[in-house]
């Protein structure tokens, strides 16, 4: 918001009393002209690192192999990277070398987008080679010179590029969508954790814009390791982008539909979010949504609907039904009858939590005499789905003698 501009105005300020010509960039100024509240906002400047530093000596050197220096500003790191062309690519990947330049227009013209390659001066004077501002207006993706030569350069740039449209909603120039579809094989050059970055905030926005290039240029069978043919692979996406509009902009739960509406496996959608090197919680939540979505809310018996609760947790079952709302395409009459099945199978939910046993686990076990060990483990599980399918009721004698009574046949089959 505000303060981040206040802060960056400060640092802008303090780099052009001592003489240094000094200018927002990227990210922050399309944000400001689109209206959007700017989560950081960049500042680049002809000054090397090393006068940086003297003109801020609290500044930490945080890329300075990239020329990237951050200011500690009103509880804000202002982030101040010096004028750069980029030397010579090597393997798709990063620039082998940085070098300093003096003068803005390079350092704009090494820039992904022509929406990301415009600068403002302090006095909010718009400085803007490449047209960055018409394909603004007009929501257009557009590279910086040659889509091509510039994906050969850096290969994640055509996952931004993915990105980019989704976030705003945006079009991909037919350059960029020709250019993708001969180059998109290069991103497994990329480091799998950044296309991952890219990838979970492509899918929070607008999905639907991106789909049907996702697919087309053979980005999500590759992503996905599913080898579904191309048209099978365009109606799928279609069918997840428009399922997308409908569903939380959550980038765990989007990912497991997609999967799913792939016809992934369980053990494939696994291995494939391990492979992303995704956090542990991620492949568990991408998990988690895969296995809602199998859950059919008009045909399901009681226990279908408790365990399926169970799975999901209190907080998360209204964006469960919401999932299978979206994924199955219902309409208003199928909504509002799944809807009441919903509202019926929430009411009755015998059990949203292990800890929420009428008596304490750990006591129940200790009456019945099962000792601590493997066994709690298989009691605790036994006594959840007999709960779950309407075995047993939520109250302390009866999980008691349910949980007695069952010991006692294990004690027989051993
Ligand atoms: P956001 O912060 O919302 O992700 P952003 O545009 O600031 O958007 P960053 O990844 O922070 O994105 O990058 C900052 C700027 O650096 C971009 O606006 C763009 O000008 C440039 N940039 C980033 N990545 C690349 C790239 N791979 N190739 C060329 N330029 C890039
Ligand atoms: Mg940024």
């Amino acid at each position: 918001g505000i303060r981040v501009w206040r802060a960056a105005e400060e640092v802008i300020a303090a780099l052009t009393d001592a003489g240094w010509e000094a200018v927002y960039v990227g990210g922050g100024v399309r944000d400001l002209l689109l209206g959007r509240g700017a989560k950081d906002v960049d500042i680049a400047t002809a000054a090397p690192p090393e006068a940086v530093m003297k003109v801020f000596p609290e500044a930490v050197p945080t890329g300075l192999a990239f020329g990237t220096v951050t200011i500690p500003r009103q509880g804000i790191g202002v982030e101040v990277t010096t004028y750069r062309r980029e030397g010579g690519y090597r393997d798709r990947r990063r620039p082998s070398q940085v070098e300093y330049t003096p003068k803005l227009e390079e350092d704009l013209g090494r820039r992904d987008f022509t929406i990301n390659a415009m600068a403002m001066s302090r006095g909010f004077r718009l400085i803007d080679p490449f047209g960055g501002l018409e394909d603004l207006l007009a929501g257009q993706i557009r590279a910086v010179g040659d889509p091509a030569q510039r994906f050969a350069e850096d290969a994640l740039r055509m996952v931004r590029a993915l990105r980019l449209a989704a976030e705003l909603s945006f079009d991909l120039d037919p350059s960029v969508v020709l250019a993708l579809n001969k180059q998109v094989k290069d991103v497994r050059y990329v480091a799998v954790e950044r296309v991952l970055g890219e990838w979970r905030r492509l899918v929070v926005g607008d999905v639907d814009k991106v789909a049907r290039e996702l697919a087309a240029c053979g980005f999500l069978e590759w992503w996905t390791g599913m080898p579904v043919g191309r048209d099978r692979g365009l109606q799928v996406a279609a069918v997840w982008g428009r399922a997308c509009r409908r569903l939380p902009r959550d980038s765990a739960l989007r990912t497991g539909v997609l999967l799913w509406m792939l016809g992934c496996t369980r053990q494939h959608a696994a291995a494939m979010t391990k492979a992303w090197r995704a956090s542990r919680l991620f492949q568990r939540d991408v998990i988690t949504w895969w296995e809602a979505c199998h859950f059919d809310p008009l045909r399901a018996e009681p226990g279908d609907w408790a365990r399926w609760l169970y799975h999901l947790g209190r907080e998360r079952a209204e964006m469960g039904l919401r999932v299978v709302q979206a994924v199955r395409g219902y309409g208003e009459e199928e909504e509002m009858a799944s809807r009441e099945a919903f509202r019926r199978a929430v009411e009755a939910q015998p059990l949203w939590d292990r800890r929420d046993f009428a008596t304490e686990f750990e006591t129940l076990c200790r009456a019945a005499h099962i000792p601590p060990g493997p066994l709690w483990g298989e009691a605790e599980r036994a006594l959840r789905e007999a709960l779950l399918n309407g075995q047993v009721a939520n109250d302390p004698r009866a999980l008691g003698e349910y949980l007695a009574h069952w010991v006692r046949g294990r004690r027989k089959m051993e």
